[in-house]
């Protein structure tokens, strides 16, 4: 079985074989021969397991970061969700609130799955979970869409690093909402070619998304970043489902952002040396987190 190291390759085996992109993974997965079907579905179950745990132990928290800089983030849209200036929809609502509750989790040190970093881990849950909840998306697909989410990360990430340290933001909030974007396609029925053009629109527009880091936390702006991110997937898997094509080929897009990646200076990549982390309010933060401006 091909290794799908492009885009290319995947969408050729899908369209040979007639399934969908989680389908294809999960052949893949298979192939490799380390573990069975039933353990690999198992896997992506416990996973699922896993993401709603942490939504559920942070939703409703108020108990602040170890920095203070998060904290009670989710429930506050879960208590706006139901007040008369509320006027996106409760799955909207949901996404982001899920998201914040994952990134306000592992500001407190607690179990997140990396999906594909710590600093993107609320994208995928985000949407997924919060899909499951409004649209009681069965467990066999969101299995799929857990697997199609994989695919999309492990392909990306042959070609590029996936961390903001080697290619900014780009390279983990970005990468997590092209995986959600296959996702929800993939949970709600669309063809191989739709999720990957939802991947494709939703990394065209997180093209040189910068790594920022207040203090060097993973926390502003990588906490709302992520619930914003649940959203912007959820965008960009509307316009692929209603038949709307990426005019860039998700491979050239891919290549378009390694290069972007080795051209954005180091001061954005992780480095705390630039973007939100030099404005006054971050430096004085940081100062008075640390004492002084760590080097
Ligand atoms: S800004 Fe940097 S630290 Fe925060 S999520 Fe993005 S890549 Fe990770």
């Amino acid at each position: 079985m091909t290794n799908f190291s492009t885009f290319k390759d995947l969408l050729s085996y899908c369209q040979e074989h007639h399934v969908s992109i989680g389908e294809a993974a999960l052949e893949y997965e298979v192939a490799r021969g380390e573990r069975s079907e039933a353990d690999i579905l198992l896997g992506a179950r416990k996973i699922l397991e896993q993401m709603r745990a942490t939504i559920e132990s942070g939703l409703y928290s108020d108990e602040p970061s170890m920095s203070g800089l998060s904290g009670g983030f989710s429930k506050k849209v879960m208590a706006f969700s139901e007040s008369p200036q509320s006027f996106m929809s409760s799955l909207e609502h949901r996404m982001i609130a899920y998201a914040l509750a994952t990134l306000e989790e592992n500001s407190r040190m607690r179990k997140i799955v990396a999906c594909p970093t710590a600093g993107g881990s609320g994208v995928v849950p985000g949407v997924l979970i919060a899909l499951t909840d409004e649209k009681q998306i069965p467990m066999p697909t969101l299995e799929k869409a857990l697997l199609a989410a994989g695919m999309v990360g492990g392909i990306v990430s042959q070609r590029m690093h996936l961390s903001g340290a080697a290619a900014g933001c780009q390279a983990e909030v970005g990468v997590a909402t092209g995986m959600s974007a296959a996702a929800i396609v993939e949970a709600l029925g669309g063809t191989p070619q739709q999720a990957l053009d939802a991947v494709a629109i939703a990394l065209k527009n997180m093209m040189g998304l910068v790594c920022d880091p207040v203090a060097g936390l993973v926390e502003v702006p990588c906490v709302k970043r992520n619930a914003v991110a649940g959203i912007h997937a959820s965008a960009a898997a509307t316009i692929a489902l209603a038949g709307i094509p990426s005019f860039i080929p998700l491979d050239e897009i891919i290549d378009a952002m390694v290069s972007v990646g080795q051209m954005m200076p180091p001061q954005l990549k992780e480095s705390a040396e630039g973007g939100l982390a030099k404005t006054p309010t971050a430096v004085s933060f940081t100062e008075r987190l640390y004492g002084e401006q760590p080097d």
